[in-house]
């Protein structure tokens, strides 16, 4: 299912970018000032992913929104469904020298559900208040999706061209692993990325707030792999007043808490041993790499997102068992949320056999590879001087995300991935808990800057 979608162009910039257009006087006055408005525009479009195609809605009416905003400026691109409704987008800016290889900048359109009951503000309103921008999606990952959008609207119109071609991609699904978006096109439209050999996207590029002249920014350079399995534990299915010595639901029980409890040992990856160092560095202090945890709550709650980096992890999240109070069942199960460091899937499945024991069976309901590259190269320098340019206070850091995103898919084709979605924050911001969070907000100050960042390193990338 899918769709080849060219608009027809109108406005100002109707005709191709060409090339370097004399200086203009306010740099980016266009896209700062309409960076705001985008997210806003784009979180009214509910993008709701529940997981499942007939619940989820919106990514065809975002992908449609974003077609025309680059339409708008002369910006082709098409659209295409894996799904009915699962659109992605994807376009090509033409760089000044074709023999280099392209450039990919993925966001994804879709968003986790929000319950209005527990906002403030309604979760899809794409507020302003308080020099914020609120909504579903706010950081998650609409903000960089418009910074791009208001970048490339303004290049376009002010005849910027980059060095490189710049593959944009705004895709669907990315929520539920990004099967019916990034994972489809990199499967069925490889076509559509040849030549890009790097890519940014999230999580990464935001300040950690050190003291007023020092900020660390973190940029992903890896991500930990992806390993969600079922246990089953089978037993022997009887009265309840009866003595049992053969109860599935116990077995289970036991091995849940076996595994929720366990603290997996320390390993160093290179991004992590690079990043507490800086941290080591920048707050002065002598990190102990076996336990680290007490030198990682300096950086408030981001740490928890940090502290899981350092470790495989495996965290029950289901149990199911069982259908009344008086009846022991045959079978009990649960789901449990694993996740590995890069280097380390077999000594993860190593572990995970330890914890869970005999009579248990193990199968895998989503198993995704650990992404990493390194924190160096020409693409590296110019992320580290366009941040310092724009915060004389910055200091770029490497460092691993627990979580997952649409970098696994295209890490396939060969690029490498870095989360670089540059915001300086507040420093009184809770950043981590936003992602997923109620009250989801982004400071339009920070897209601004984002925004500058972003054309300082498109424009040398
Ligand atoms: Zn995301």
């Amino acid at each position: 299912m899918e769709y080849l979608f060219t608009l027809a162009r109108e406005g100002p910039g109707n005709g191709t970018i060409t090339s370097m257009a004399e200086p203009f006087a306010q740099p980016l006055a266009a896209a700062q000032s309409e960076v705001a408005e985008l997210l806003s525009d784009l979180i009214r479009i509910d993008t709701t992913n529940t997981g499942d195609t007939a619940t989820s809605a919106g990514e065809r009416a975002a992908a449609e929104w974003m077609a025309c905003k680059l339409a708008d400026v002369g910006i082709d691109s098409e659209i295409h469904e894996s799904e009915p409704g699962r659109a992605s987008l994807v376009a090509r800016i033409e760089g000044a020298d074709r023999s280099r290889p392209a450039l990919l900048v993925h966001g994804h359109l879709d968003v986790v559900p929000a319950d209005p009951g527990e906002w403030s503000v309604h979760p899809f309103s794409g507020e302003e208040r308080d020099g914020y921008i609120w909504g579903r999606g706010a950081v998650d990952m609409k903000d960089m999706d418009a910074m791009v959008l208001a970048l490339v609207r303004d290049w376009a119109r002010t005849g910027v061209q980059p060095p490189r071609d710049i593959v944009l991609a705004y895709v669907a699904d990315e929520e539920a692993g990004g099967k019916l978006g990034a994972r489809w096109l990199v499967d069925e439209h490889p076509d559509l990325f040849e030549g890009c050999t790097e890519a940014i996207s999230e999580v990464g590029g935001f300040s950690i707030t050190v003291r007023d002249d020092l900020r660390l920014y973190l940029v992903q350079t890896a991500e930990k792999g992806l390993a969600w399995m079922r246990l089953t534990a089978s037993g022997k299915p009887g009265h309840g007043s009866f003595v049992h010595d053969d109860n599935a639901v116990t077995r289970l029980c036991q091995a849940v808490a076996r595994l929720g409890s366990a603290r997996l040992p320390t390993v160093l990856t290179p991004p992590m041993r690079q990043f507490l160092d800086a941290v080591s560095d920048a707050y002065g202090i002598e990190i102990d790499p076996d336990q680290p945890e007490e030198a990682l709550a300096r950086l408030g709650s981001i740490s928890r997102m940090i502290g899981a980096a350092l470790r495989n992890t495996a965290n029950p999240t289901m149990v199911d068992a069982g259908y009344k109070a008086n009846v022991i069942p045959g079978t009990a199960s649960a789901t449990v949320d694993g996740r590995f460091l890069y280097g380390q899937q077999e000594e993860f499945e190593r572990q995970l056999a330890g914890l869970i024991g005999e009579g248990i069976q193990r199968e895998w309901i989503v198993h995704d590879q650990a992404v990493e590259t390194t924190f160096d190269g020409p693409l590296v320098d110019q992320m580290v001087a366009a941040l310092k340019a724009e915060d004389d206070g910055a200091r770029p850091v490497p460092f691993t995300m627990s979580g997952g995103t649409d970098a696994k898919s295209f890490e396939r084709l060969g690029m490498r991935c870095f989360g670089f979605s540059p915001l300086r924050l507040p420093a009184d911001l809770d950043f981590a808990s936003l992602f997923h969070g109620i009250d989801e907000r982004v400071p339009v100050e920070s897209l601004q800057f984002g925004i500058r960042v972003l054309d300082r390193f498109l424009r040398n990338a």
